[in-house]
């Protein structure tokens, strides 16, 4: 199938309000430009040398999405251009990305990553590492990163209760976050979850970006 048609498959399942993100990672600039003469510009990528070379060889009007692990020390390569880091799990990524962020003068928009899904291997925080994140004291002197909202993965399962339950569950974390924490801050308002596999029950749960890789350029090798 062609990267048309699978573009314009998935958006027609996806309502006007939830963002599209084309997951690129592994796949050649060439397959990006192609989605891109089609009208896409949301990428996400999962690694930060790979998704900074991609940056550079492609137009300027993409949103670079970063939505994989991310270590502090390689923050640096994508701080200049990244649209939305999604994974952040613990304040000292935050700090980097903060730092990293002011010495380009902008404000870098983030989200929460949470760990909901039932393996291990997933990262992310859990609720109660997540609101002593947002009460540290360092937290608050963090003015060039701004939380935009909520990432999460759910089980690599087709037992899809369990995956409803876990877009729920992110669901769920995002309104508590949203009352104790950002009440009256509009920025505070992605969640951010649901991929080729299951992004129909994210919308389901609430979901207002779904990333899709392998629905739109086939498996990676
Ligand atoms: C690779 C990846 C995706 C896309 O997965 P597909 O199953 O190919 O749609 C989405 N989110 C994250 C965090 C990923 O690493």
């Amino acid at each position: 199938m062609s990267i048309e048609v699978n573009l314009q498959k998935v958006k027609s399942i996806i309502p006007a309000h939830v963002k599209l993100i084309a997951v690129s990672k592994t796949h050649p600039v060439d397959l990006i430009t192609e989605a891109y003469r089609l009208g896409q510009r949301a990428f996400g990528e999962n690694r930060p040398q790979e998704m900074m070379q991609k940056a550079k060889e492609l137009p300027a009007d993409i949103e670079w999405h970063f939505i994989g692990n991310l270590q502090t020390n390689k923050v640096k390569y994508i701080a200049p251009f990244v649209h939305i880091i999604h994974s952040v799990d613990s304040l000292k990524l935050l700090v980097e990305i903060d730092k990293e962020a002011r010495k380009n003068n902008r404000t870098i928009s983030c989200l929460l990553e949470f760990h909901i899904a039932a393996e291990d291997s997933k990262s992310g925080l859990d609720l109660e590492g997540a609101i002593n994140l947002l009460n540290h004291p360092n937290f608050k002197q963090l003015n060039n990163i701004k939380i935009i909202g909520v990432m999460g993965m759910a089980t690599f399962t087709d037992n899809l209760k369990q995956i409803h339950s876990e877009f729920c569950l992110l669901n769920d974390i995002f309104v508590h976050l949203n009352k104790k924490f950002f009440a009256g801050n509009p920025d505070f308002r992605e969640i951010s979850m649901g991929m080729s596999g299951d992004f129909e029950i994210a919308i389901e749960c609430g979901s207002t970006m779904v990333r899709i890789g392998t629905a739109i350029f086939g498996s990676r090798y």
